[in-house]
């Protein structure tokens, strides 16, 4: 997937392309854990937090439920690890702040099994999460978002797709997720492209470490725990360490057959089971 071209001389250039390293109000430097797309599936987040190096606080890029079967609980153990949350279309689906006509009837199916599982205090927590994008506290040259920074809904899948808000936007460096898609994009004053971690394995626990480059420009997808769909099953996360200036981007393995059990047991479509099984 690695391709780079040149962009045309005229094209548009980054504002503020010059990296440094600030340090957050209190100076102190940070590991962010970088969860996103966690999708109602307690064993895969349980895996990530066991998986993860040690971190200084969590950031949580949207969708905490719909497709899986453990909405409540996944919330809950959400809610233990920050205040750090960008609402994701599934959170707006289930807690009636979208409608379902755009959702296919498998997503449709699972938001409304969903809604039906909330209690009340959790159906209004998740109703009120923000809209992104925010601000990453302490880390001014970063902000997170669900889809793009121009639209929360929108999916940034391709080069194309990023092209914009990478070179457009003032914020040098973006979290997304919505995809499912573990990897990102880069662009500088020569080149844009897109990358995907390579991993070793296909069962084990692995990281893969990114080093930032100045005046470079990036928008991070860390990989959806809950319901990845780049081929790996895994669970997939991210921690990004803003002293060295790196991504870690990390698969773990999970109890992949207690999540398909539970989302049998639940009645949601089994294919919302068997899908878990190929990444897709
Ligand atoms: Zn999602």
């Amino acid at each position: 997937m690695r391709r780079q071209f040149g962009l045309p001389e005229n094209s548009i250039r980054p504002k503020s392309l010059r990296w440094s390293i600030i340090p957050s109000s209190s100076g102190v430097l940070l590991r962010i854990l970088l969860l996103s797309d966690i999708h109602a599936n307690l064993e895969a987040l349980e895996a990530c937090l066991v998986a993860a190096p040690a971190y200084d606080l969590v950031a949580n890029l949207g969708d905490i439920v719909g497709y899986g079967a453990s909405p409540n609980e996944v919330i809950e153990r959400s809610q233990s690890l920050g205040k750090i949350f960008v609402r994701g279309n599934h959170d707006k689906a289930a807690t009636g702040l979208l409608q379902l006509d755009d959702f296919n009837p498998l997503a449709a199916a699972a938001a409304m099994w969903t809604r039906d599982q909330l209690p009340p205090e959790h159906h209004k927590w998740l109703q009120a999460l923000p809209q992104g994008p925010i601000p990453l506290e302490g880390v001014p040259q970063a902000q997170l978002v669900h889809g793009s920074p121009g639209d929360e809904d929108v999916y940034i899948v391709s080069i194309g797709d990023a092209l914009v808000p990478l070179l457009a936007d003032a914020t040098p460096l973006t979290f997304f997720g919505h995809t499912h898609l573990q990897g990102g994009f880069f662009a500088n004053g020569n080149s844009a492209d897109g990358f995907r971690p390579e991993y070793r394995t296909v069962g084990q626990a692995e990281s893969v470490p990114l080093q930032l480059k100045p005046d470079t420009r990036y928008m991070i997808n860390p990989g959806s725990v809950g319901q990845p769909r780049d081929g790996d099953w895994r669970a997939a996360f991210a921690l990004f360490d803003t002293e060295a200036q790196i991504v870690h981007y990390h698969r773990t393995p999970y109890d992949l057959k207690a999540a398909q059990d539970r989302i049998l047991a639940a009645g949601l479509p089994p294919r919302l089971a068997t899908r878990l099984a190929a990444g897709r």
